[in-house]
């Protein structure tokens, strides 16, 4: 199969996690006779030094006419002071309305090596982190009307929330399709014992979940689900959300599971053309140094494989590729364990022997 994947790696340690995830593409396609075509897009920080535009059209262009968009990470301090619509992450939001990206999908899964990272007890994380937070992305309070206004001598501030049944209709979709190429559980979280958008949230679910009778659907209130995800983070396979509550819960969850350089994120649309990125950010700190941890871009683009281009082997080999290598103690900087013992069965590698790694175990 051939498949046309745009590549942005823009700024920071962008370029050198890029190249990793892209290494890894090649062996994949290599060993089961798929081609992958790079098309390199500027983003960010590079893209307003050298274009004087965080996203030129023609780069969106590019995004436009791929099968979907593989990113590292933009900005950094060296644009700081640029005005705000040139700033490199208005590139990203321009990115991601243009490619009318609605559900933002992020794994929250402990991988059992790095289980000592996680701030929760050991006795909840040996029963196995492993759900995804589908979060709605272009709707609800965050795209509402916003105001302050005076009123009675004080400040009044406003900021409406409103879903239609479409816009909750088309994310539920991709939580029963997730939920499908997973462990086939949706948990659909809102607050309808206040809010109407919720109740409305909640109708739509129960509607759809006629069309989809392998999935066992079931609905928790937002802050019952934000205490359940540090209690038993074990009973969730996929959760389905509005915006606000999905920004929250996934920053919750992400946390749980110990380091922010191994965590992927998929954005998808209407159509299968999705953007694909790790949920960190340029690093400018360890930027050009080689000791990025490269795995969370890499298995952004096994998510890619899963769910843009339906090759779930290929994903699942990806993935048990970099299990395997954890399990053989390889460790970049940010996920070396503090505690001595723990140290002694440890390597540490930097970032371009850790995609080697990975690409060894995948040829195994
Ligand atoms: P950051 O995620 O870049 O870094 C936070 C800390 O985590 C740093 O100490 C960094 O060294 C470390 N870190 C991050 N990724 C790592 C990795 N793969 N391996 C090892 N260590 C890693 O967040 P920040 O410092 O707040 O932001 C830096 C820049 O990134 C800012 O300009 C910000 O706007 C931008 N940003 C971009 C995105 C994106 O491109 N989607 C997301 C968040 C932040």
């Amino acid at each position: 199969m051939q498949k046309n994947i745009a590549v942005i790696r823009g700024d920071g340690i962008g370029p050198e996690i890029v190249e990793q995830a892209l290494k890894v593409l090649d062996k994949i396609a290599e060993m089961y006779g798929h081609t992958f075509v790079y098309d390199d897009v500027d983003m960010g920080g590079c893209a307003i030094d050298k274009w004087g535009d965080p996203l030129p059209q023609v780069m969106l262009d590019k995004c436009l006419a791929s099968d979907s968009v593989l990113m590292g990470s933009v900005g950094g301090p060296k644009w700081d002071g640029v005005p705000g619509p040139m700033r490199p992450e208005k590139g990203l939001l321009r990115l991601r309305a243009g490619m009318g990206v609605y559900s933002n999908n992020r794994p929250a899964k402990i991988w059992p090596q790095l289980a000592s990272a996680s701030p929760l007890r050991p006795s909840i994380v040996e029963k196995g982190i492993d759900f995804i937070i589908v979060r709605e992305l272009i709707g609800g309070v965050y795209f509402g009307k916003h105001e302050t206004e005076e009123q009675d001598g004080q400040l009044l501030a406003t900021d409406t929330m409103s879903y239609s049944e479409s816009e909750i209709e088309r994310i539920g979709r991709i939580g029963f399709e997730t939920a499908r190429k997973r462990g086939k559980k949706l948990c659909s979280v809102e607050k309808s014992n206040v809010l109407d958008c919720s109740r409305l949230w909640k109708k739509v679910m129960h509607r759809l979940a006629a069309e989809y009778p392998d999935v066992e659907l079931s609905d928790m209130l937002v802050d019952n689900c934000a205490m359940q995800i540090v209690k038993n983070p074990a009973q969730f396979d996929v959760i389905v959300t509005e915006n606000m509550f999905g920004d929250i819960l996934s920053d919750e969850a992400s946390m749980i599971t110990g380091s922010i350089g191994m965590i992927p994120s998929s954005s998808l649309g209407a159509t299968t053309c999705g953007l694909y990125e790790p949920i960190h950010g340029s690093a400018p700190d360890i930027a050009g140094m080689d000791i990025a941890n490269p795995i969370g871009t890499i298995l952004s683009a096994a998510m890619m494989l899963r769910y843009s281009f339906d090759m779930a082997e290929e994903a699942d080999a990806i993935e048990r590729a970099v299990s395997a290598v954890l399990d053989a103690g390889w460790r970049t900087g940010d996920i070396m364990p503090s505690d001595a013992e723990e140290v002694a069965a440890c390597r540490k590698v930097g970032c371009s022997r850790m995609g080697e790694l990975i690409i060894e175990q995948i040829a195994k």
